[in-house]
């Protein structure tokens, strides 16, 4: 019965969230049916209401130019606090923790200056070893910028494992502790969808006095996150993924309370950082504005943050709690049919504690190449993701992906798999 279409359709009828599937744009394939798009961790889909926030700007700058900063309707002077509350609230922080700007490699460059402060003794950054490429490019130039070589310490999985075990990262922290200046962790892992215990670890690095960043691309608008009571120092994460934004929207990024005036932390400055009732005087010294506010530069492209902004009123409609809960579901559902009809074909490398991640699964298959059928998987209108050697990731996302789609893809997956 569970292996049917019909049980799939009950599930989705059941769905308590899912109406919101109709509120975003489903890709079409060729013959006019929806792709069965499970990739939502790299491009997240367009929600309908994305167009008419955007528009209201286009219209606001055409009929106030210049006048729009203080007249359009929602003014594009404070627009990027339009946007904080909501975003806090996805992340588990405090408005006064959180501001959208930028994008998140230049945000990590910029998290870094603040709080990547090597000395002789302690100059180490501790990444994972198979951190998403750009966030190795960052923290290497970091290391190159500030004149230390051989400074990255790599968290690697024991031989034979794919998963890091958290009594290794524990280890790591605890014997090399002392020369790292910076721990930078990717939560969940962009690759294997691991989650880890930040809080955990922000305990474990600040006893040994090291600044704890996590990397929160695949966490924002995915995990239960509280990020405040974690109490890490900081974490950076783009909207385009879960997020919905559109592609290479704007970045949002957390800085503890605890920093929120720390004017004595070095930083790189520009004037929508500055003190807003002086920014307009031009004169002043810079005056950081507290929080992480206070880490803005330039004034934000106002057509993406629209864009965010009509994302976040669907998230925050729904809540995380409620989103999450449907995610376990959705995700526990697509776990349990690779497990009773594809066993002996696919291994799944995410960790099978729920806790442990989040809504995507890392396939790898024991039969047949990788790349040719998850080629064939393309073909027949799946959108899923293909990650050099041998990994197929498979992200449900519960603002709009159905059981169906998830019943869709295994069937799709075991039929290719027969051939
Ligand atoms: C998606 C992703 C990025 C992309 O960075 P951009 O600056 O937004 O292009 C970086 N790091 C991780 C971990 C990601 O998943």
């Amino acid at each position: 019965m569970e292996h049917t279409l019909a049980y799939a359709q009950q599930l989705d009828a059941r769905d308590e969230l899912g109406s919101y599937r109709n509120k975003f744009h489903i890709p079409t394939q060729k013959n006019g049916e929806p792709h069965t798009y499970l990739c939502g961790n790299s491009l997240g889909l367009q929600p309908k209401n994305t167009k008419q926030y955007i528009q209201q700007e286009l219209e606001d700058w055409a009929n106030y130019g210049v006048e729009g900063h203080l007249h359009a309707r929602n003014p594009w002077l404070p627009y990027h606090e339009f946007l904080t509350g909501k975003m806090a609230k996805i992340v588990g922080a405090k408005p006064i923790e959180v501001v959208v700007m930028n994008t998140l490699s230049v945000n990590l460059h910029l998290l870094m200056a603040t709080f990547y402060r090597p000395t002789e003794e302690r100059f180490k950054i501790l990444i994972e070893s198979d951190a998403f490429p750009s966030d190795r490019y960052a923290v290497e130039s970091q290391l190159n910028f500030h004149g230390y070589e051989n400074g990255l310490v790599e968290l690697k999985p024991r031989e034979g494992e794919i998963l890091l075990r958290h009594e290794d990262i524990e280890a790591t922290i605890e014997k090399e502790g002392n020369e790292i200046a910076l721990i930078l962790i990717g939560c969940p892992n962009y690759y294997t969808g691991q989650v880890f215990n930040i809080k955990k670890i922000a305990e474990l690095g600040h006893s040994k006095g090291c600044m704890v960043g996590i990397d929160l691309a695949h966490g924002a608008g995915n995990l239960k996150l509280e990020l405040h009571d974690s109490n890490i120092d900081f974490a950076a994460w783009c909207t385009y993924k879960y997020l919905n934004s559109g592609p290479g929207s704007v970045g949002a990024c957390f800085i503890h309370e605890k920093h929120a005036e720390a004017f004595e932390l070095p930083r790189f400055a520009g004037w929508w950082g500055h003190n807003k009732e002086t920014r307009f005087g031009m004169r002043d010294d810079f005056d950081p504005i507290p929080g992480a506010e206070g880490w803005q530069l330039s004034n934000p492209p106002i057509l993406s943050l629209a864009a965010i902004r009509a994302s976040l009123a669907i998230f925050d409609e729904v809540g995380m709690d409620a989103l999450h809960k449907k995610s376990t579901q959705l995700t526990g559902y697509l776990e349990y049919l690779l497990e009773t009809l594809l066993k002996n074909e696919v291994d799944i490398i995410t960790p099978k504690n729920p806790p442990e991640r989040g809504c995507q699964l890392s396939l790898q298959l024991t039969k047949g190449e990788g790349k040719m059928v998850f080629e064939a998987i393309t073909q027949r209108g799946v959108i899923a993701d293909w990650r050099e050697p041998n990994v197929i990731r498979i992200a449900p996302a519960p603002l709009y992906n159905s059981y169906e789609d998830v019943y869709n893809f295994v069937m799709i997956l075991k039929e290719e798999l027969e051939k």
